[in-house]
């Protein structure tokens, strides 16, 4: 069954540079990389990558198409992507020769995304078709509540976190993924453990500690340990997980199964460098040894 990702794009540029800009210096970077990026266009590309039949609801600027032929060369529908008058979302990424980073984040045309784009996308769904959203666009809470009126499996990844936003979207969410700062955040914020919130599925990812599987319906949790890997950079370790396994859940693998190949898919994309261009495809997966 189809997933539906309203979820960010942006453009990746990765400067390398001496050390970090101090106010009013100018530096001169040694080395520019450009790659496709962005909380939603990672999750997108897993779960492609995973088998999922993944339709991508979303906006770039005019100079963001090369994102969506990228999208597209990934296996991700691009149809529900606008091309809007304004800017690309961009992540200037600068990164000095200690391996320390500076981001600048520019949200654009990922903070403009209209509510008709969203309820056009979502009215081809159908009744437990999934609905995947992260807090790098706008439109949220409205996408999540229609979601929930369509009988759509619901689900949100908490980052970059921000307690009003999970609040706004809780009502509505089956599914919730928290990495382990956020779900210390999200008790701060609502007094609540992650095995207490009323939802019905929710996923704690502990890095090298792996990740916990909260069932509340059935009151059960279930931990399941990362793969030993060498690591090279953790970057969309996350990302990858929630795509690979919002995806086997869809294929409708037991949840055993779906976190033993989010975690593998995870430890794969934590030994690269590199973003939405190195997710690992399911059969990389399936036969990598750890
Ligand atoms: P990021 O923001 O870096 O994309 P995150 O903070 O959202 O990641 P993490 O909890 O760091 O998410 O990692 C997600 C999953 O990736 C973990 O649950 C684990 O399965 C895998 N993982 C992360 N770090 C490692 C590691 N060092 N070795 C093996 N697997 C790892």
């Amino acid at each position: 069954m189809p997933i539906y990702n309203l979820g960010s794009i942006n453009a990746d540029l990765f400067y390398r540079v001496p050390h970090l800009p101090l106010p009013g210096e100018t530096l001169t970077a040694s080395d520019l990389t450009t790659g496709l990026g962005g909380k939603g266009a990672n999750m997108s590309v897993a779960a492609a990558r995973a088998g999922a039949q993944l339709r991508h609801i979303g906006a770039v600027g005019p100079d963001g198409r090369w994102a969506v032929d990228r999208l597209m060369e990934y296996g991700v529908d691009t149809r529900h992507i606008a091309i809007l008058d304004v800017p690309t979302g961009q992540a200037v990424i600068m990164v000095d020769d200690a391996g320390e980073n500076s981001i600048i984040l520019l949200s654009g045309a990922n903070g403009q995304i209209s509510k008709d784009a969203i309820r056009a996308a979502l009215s081809e769904a159908s009744v437990g078709d999934t609905l995947l959203l992260q807090n790098e666009t706008n439109g949220q809470a409205f996408a999540a509540q229609m979601g929930k009126e369509l009988g759509l499996r619901v689900a949100y990844a908490a980052a970059p976190f921000d307690a009003d936003a999970v609040q706004a979207v809780l009502p509505y969410l089956d599914f919730l993924i928290l990495n382990a700062v956020e779900a210390a955040q999200l008790g701060e914020a609502m007094g609540l453990a992650p095995q207490d919130l009323p939802i019905r599925h929710v996923v704690v990812t502990k890095g090298s500690d792996g990740a916990v599987f909260h069932d509340n319906q059935a009151k059960t949790s279930r931990s399941f340990p990362a793969l030993p890997t060498k690591v090279v950079d953790t970057t969309g370790a996350g990302d990858t997980f929630t795509g690979y396994i919002l995806a086997a859940l869809d294929r409708g693998l037991p949840i055993p199964q779906a976190m033993q190949l989010a975690s593998r898919a995870a430890a794969l994309m934590v030994s690269r460098h590199g973003t939405a261009d190195v997710i690992p495809d399911l059969k990389e997966v399936q036969d990598a040894r750890f």
